[in-house]
């Protein structure tokens, strides 16, 4: 899939808007527009991953999840949250660029659906 197709990677590029709550040199974190839970913000790499499955790259994945170590923070998510990522079809990954979903705000229950 090229960048133009991926409406992860145009988020990224601020060719489509997005509530963006966070972003770096590698990271992009807007919130979801079918939000799950009180604080929904998808974090994803500004480059291309279809995956977590093809994610092979160290520093990517850390400065990924200190990302999100840092929004939960900012959004005040301290007594705790989900971080998810669906992986394929039949987990329900709907769009193909990585994104890890971070929840918070309200009790989650588990096991999840
Ligand atoms: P998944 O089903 O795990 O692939 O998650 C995809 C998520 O992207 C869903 O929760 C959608 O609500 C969300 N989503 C799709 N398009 C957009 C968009 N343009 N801006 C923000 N969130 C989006």
């Amino acid at each position: 899939m090229s960048a133009s197709e991926c409406i992860f990677c145009r988020i990224a590029s601020g060719e489509i808007p997005a509530d963006v709550v966070y972003r770096d040199d590698d990271v992009v974190a807007f919130r979801d527009t079918n939000p799950q839970a009180p604080t929904h913000v998808l974090v994803i790499p500004r480059r291309h991953v279809p995956s977590a499955h093809e994610l092979d790259d160290a520093a990517l994945t850390a400065a990924l999840f200190a990302a999100m170590q840092r929004i939960a923070d900012d959004q005040g998510l301290g007594d705790g949250y989900r971080v998810v990522t669906n992986v394929g079809p039949a987990a329900g990954q709907s769009v193909p660029h990585l994104h890890f979903h971070l929840l918070g705000g309200r009790t989650l229950g588990w096991p999840p659906g």
